[in-house]
């Protein structure tokens, strides 16, 4: 299975560094440990920073793609696809630390497949929505529960710095059976989500097609397919991992905000 990731050179780059940063590269994970670099050069993966494997122009989002989850937090099941962003400023790599705000009171994790788009794209059709597909990977939407309902609209919510851990890796849709995917989310080990991605509403062939009938994707942008019931609170000291079967398992702790 093939692995792309994204990577610093140096400690101390930021998980939100784009592609421009001077110590920033691409690579693929091998089973070895060792990071292949295109100019065939190799790195290893414990001297380096891991990065969100993805660098995204925008990050779109499905909200209540799955009916009991939006049953569970007393929400219609919805007639067409939600939609929302997250900005590339709360992007945060497998391992990094996700941040509680002082503002929030309610912060919940949402295990979730993303999907990386490969090609820049407008108003494509259902049937066609693989040519535009690159691969897949895991997203946690980390979500304020109590200002994204007393906003009404979810920007803040869903847009705090490190609410968008991607990773670790992402892989070709070639390499993958899509429709074997499971979403597991774990806190401190305990399972809390376990659903398979055939229950979403809208599946991503169908998310495609709605996006791209309003807007254009580009090459590395990323679609967070919706997360399944079991969505909970996190608090600062845990641990949140979010497995999915052939893709990995993003993994990230909890820490207030100082
Ligand atoms: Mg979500």
């Amino acid at each position: 299975m093939t692995r792309f990731i994204r990577f610093a050179t140096e400690p101390g780059v930021p998980s939100t560094a784009p592609d421009t940063h001077p110590s920033v590269r691409r690579g693929i994970l091998q089973e070895d440990g060792l990071i292949r670099l295109p100019d065939g050069s190799t790195a290893a993966l414990n001297r380096v920073k891991l990065l969100p494997c993805v660098y995204p122009s925008k990050i779109v989002c499905v909200g209540r793609n799955y009916a009991d989850h939006a049953k569970e937090l007393g929400n219609a099941v919805p007639a067409e696809p939600i939609l929302f962003f997250k900005p590339p400023s709360s992007l945060l790599a497998h391992g990094g630390v996700i941040v509680y705000p002082a503002l929030s009171e309610l912060v919940s994790f949402e295990g979730e497949v993303g999907v990386v788009i490969g090609a820049r794209c407008r108003r494509v059709k259902a049937a066609d929505a693989g040519s535009v597909i690159a691969g897949y990977t895991i997203v946690n939407d980390v979500t304020a529960r109590d200002i994204q309902k007393r906003d009404g609209q979810w920007t803040r919510g869903k847009g705090f710095d490190t609410f968008c851990p991607v990773g670790p890796w992402w892989t070709p849709k070639e390499e993958l059976d899509f429709a074997s995917f499971r979403v597991r989310t774990r806190v401190n080990g305990e399972l809390k989500q376990d659903a398979p991605v055939t229950d979403m509403l809208f599946p991503v062939a169908a998310i495609l097609e709605y996006v791209t009938a309003c807007m254009t994707l580009e090459p590395g942008d990323l679609i967070a397919t919706g997360t399944p019931p079991g969505v909970g609170p996190l608090k600062a000291g845990d641990t949140v991992s979010v497995e999915v079967a052939g893709l990995g398992t993003l993994e990230n702790a909890v820490a207030a905000e100082i």
